[in-house]
């Protein structure tokens, strides 16, 4: 990439900015009815620097919910508690080229393919350890506060309004129970699930997270580390591949960072080692994927050559 200059940095995020507020196509989330309540053209987008600069445009202090933008957290987590080897027994590292709410385990391998996908992510939440899960939930929510730099809390209406309606997502967890993926009770992993997606983050919140996945696990902020450097190669190896379900192929071409994206609006990329990369803006495509969010990561990409293949 060019060289982090910061005049170039917020001349740059300005013109994406101007450019994509033009972009109106999609439509907010609404099998999730609380997160319609949304202000649909809401747009944020920010940029930190591994060593933690931030440079912000628009609504970056808006609170919404992180939804899957929380799944690589919740497997770095699990990793982290239970090893590498221990979790790959159960979730596979496979693209998987569906939705993100397939009702689907490999049929070869009977695992979930990715902990992208809802299935994944599902059994990640259930392998977290704690006492009991209301120490549980806590760990993530700490976890995620770490990468964050502030303490995250939850959104109580939007996790009320998906454990209503999350009929789903309890199908992919008794399935994963009955096919011994999860072999604790299906019901209280799809509880702390909700809860994880319902955690409330900023624009700006998201690029702190992101320059500490780009800073090898360490907030640039509070120096904390959140998470080992392994993982964190691990973590975004995966979000290369899945991050973005079945959009990722065209996401690593035309944008070629490792990324996740949450149907709460929010895209987070990633450049290992100098960059991380946030936008808000709620109005999805067909994929779940901010439209906005793809259109900005994309431009930015370009315009400050940050695809992790681009050679000078
Ligand atoms: N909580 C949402 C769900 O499971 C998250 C989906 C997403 O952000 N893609 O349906």
């Amino acid at each position: 990439p060019q060289a982090i200059d910061s005049g170039v940095v917020t001349r740059v995020l300005d013109e994406v900015y101007t450019l994509c507020r033009t972009e109106i196509g999609g439509a907010p989330a609404d099998y999730i009815p609380e997160l319609a309540a949304v202000e649909p053209d809401s747009f944020g987008l920010c940029l930190a620097t591994a060593d933690g600069r931030v440079y912000s445009v628009g609504d970056t202090d808006i609170p919404f919910t992180i939804q899957s933008i929380s799944k690589p957290f919740t497997y770095a987590l699990a990793l982290a508690d239970r090893g590498v080897d221990a979790v790959g027994q159960r979730i596979d590292v496979e693209p998987s080229g569906d939705a993100f709410n397939e009702i689907s385990l490999d049929p070869v391998t009977e695992r979930p393919r990715n902990p992208m996908i809802n299935a994944g992510a599902i059994t990640a939440t259930s392998l977290i350890t704690g006492r009991d899960a209301a120490e549980k939930t806590e760990r993530i929510v700490r976890c995620y506060s770490r990468f964050a730099g502030r303490d995250l809390s939850m959104n109580e209406s939007v996790y009320t309004s998906e454990a209503r309606t999350g009929f789903r997502n309890r199908a992919i967890g008794y399935m994963l129970r009955s096919f011994g993926i999860i072999d604790s009770d299906p019901d209280e992993a799809v509880d702390r699930y909700f809860r994880q997606c319902s955690l409330e983050v900023t624009c700006g919140d998201l690029a702190i997270m992101a320059a500490t996945l780009a800073n090898n696990g360490v907030n640039p902020r509070t120096r904390e580390r959140a998470l080992s450097a392994a993982l964190t190669e691990r973590v975004l190896s995966v979000m290369t591949t899945c991050g973005m379900y079945n959009a990722a192929g065209d996401w690593v071409t035309t944008v070629g960072l490792p990324a996740k994206s949450g149907v709460g609006g929010g895209i987070l990329a990633v450049l290992p080692g100098q960059i991380g990369i946030s936008v808000f803006s709620p109005r999805l495509d067909e994929h779940g994927n901010s439209v906005r969010g793809v259109a900005a990561c994309r431009e930015l990409s370009q315009r400050l050559e940050l695809h992790f293949l681009h050679v000078t």
